[in-house]
């Protein structure tokens, strides 16, 4: 009966915590009763035997004990023969912990995660890997999500949107209860609320493992409708179409995200609602392009306006145009700053410029008498200029 616990984990007898863990993850692994359909009496055995070995030799008092006593309860407890059973109590303990609405293995002495899920759902019935989820826990609702467009104009001064969306909501009969108007929601009799029962699983025939999993009878909600309420059959939301509106700030720019909270889908168990996530599309301008929080354009103007100076009307996405005075002999390219004109920042009160460029338009048709004041023009300073050295900073 009294088995050699290194030797059933194929490691030595001073192998280290982390080659036990390593030996037994890999042995449990092999022998796990779902892996080994064909042979499941041999793999239960195994298992077992590999689980109980390892709950010693992981637990270091258990293990010096072993070491010593060659039992892992030391040698005020028991005989040798079954006192070693009794670290593999600490097994089925393991599976205690429901934390955060999943499963969450919480035995100090085991870190093998992926194994006991395995060993969950398969005493559940799931297959393959599969967590539940313990459903009377509060949970925030579904998030959404939406696209906007909006225009450069929209952008910049901010605006009013609404979008309709089908989404679950409250159901307003029940208020959400799901039970029927004049009838309550009753207390689960069979797990008292919880949403979980535990259960007894044996393997092998003497290893009795307690697992925690979720109340069949109210399907892990903790609650009872005996009579389900008629709009929503029960489940305490209808989907709807709902109209949603929201304000874009001034100053948004494309692709930034715009968060509407709580207006997702309904909370369960009295969480939160969730929130919807628009994405929004700046669409381009023909004049105006944004630079961080400026904005920039181009001016055309005439070879004259240039050269004798003008005034200029020089369009803002505002609306209204503002008067700029360029002097005489501007030249092409020249770039010139309105300050505050441009996008304002968001959550703040800086403000951006607008920054437009002027470009001498040269003329493409003239006038017979254009044609003639160009040639007298010409007559006065027909001469090519000289290509100008540039300096050795431009
Ligand atoms: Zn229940
Ligand atoms: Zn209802």
């Amino acid at each position: 009966m009294a088995k050699d616990y290194y030797e059933v984990l194929g490691v030595n007898k001073n192998a280290s915590d982390d080659e036990i863990k390593k030996a037994y993850r890999r042995l449990a692994k092999k022998w796990h009763p779902d892996a080994n359909p064909d042979n499941r009496k041999e793999a239960e055995e195994k298992f077992k035997e590999v689980g109980e070995a390892y709950s010693v030799l992981s637990d270091p008092a258990k293990r010096r004990n072993y070491d010593q006593f060659g039992s892992a309860d030391g040698p005020s407890f028991g005989g040798a023969g079954g006192s070693g059973f009794d670290g593999f109590g600490g097994f089925g303990n393991g599976f205690g912990g429901f934390g955060n609405g999943s499963y969450t293995y919480t035995s100090s002495g085991f870190g093998f995660d992926d194994v006991v899920d395995d060993f969950v759902s398969s005493i559940f019935g799931g297959g393959g890997r599969r967590r539940t989820r313990a459903t009377n826990t509060p949970q925030k609702g579904q998030d959404l999500k939406y696209n906007v467009d909006i225009t450069f104009e929209e952008s910049y001064s901010g605006a009013k949107k609404e979008f309709t969306i089908n989404k679950n909501v409250k159901c307003d009969d029940c208020d959400g209860t799901g039970a029927k108007r004049g009838t309550k929601v009753e207390t689960c009799p069979i797990c008292h609320g919880t949403g979980q029962v535990k259960k007894n699983q044996t393997i092998g025939g003497f290893a009795t493992f307690q697992t925690v999993g979720p109340c069949e009878n109210c399907r892990a909600t903790g609650k009872v409708i005996k009579e389900p309420c008629e709009t929503c059959k029960g489940k305490g939301t209808v989907r709807k179409t709902v109209k949603i509106k929201f304000d874009v700030p001034a100053g948004i720019n494309d692709g930034e995200t715009l968060v509407l909270p709580g207006k997702g889908e309904p909370g369960k168990n009295g969480g939160p609602n969730g929130d919807i996530y628009v994405d929004v599309r700046v669409k381009k301008s023909s004049i105006f392009t944004r630079n961080g929080d400026n904005i920039e354009l181009t001016i055309p103007i005439t070879m004259t306006q240039a050269t004798l100076g003008a005034k200029l009307k020089i369009p803002t996405v505002g609306g209204e145009d503002v008067n700029y005075d360029i002097g005489e002999g501007t030249q092409s390219g020249t770039r010139y700053t309105i300050k505050g004109k441009g996008f304002k920042k968001i959550n703040s009160n800086s403000v951006g410029d607008l920054i437009f460029t002027v470009q001498v338009q040269t003329p493409k048709r003239l006038s017979k008498e254009q044609r003639e004041l160009f040639i007298a023009l010409a007559k006065t300073m027909n001469e090519q200029p000289p290509v100008r050295k540039k300096g050795i900073f431009g």
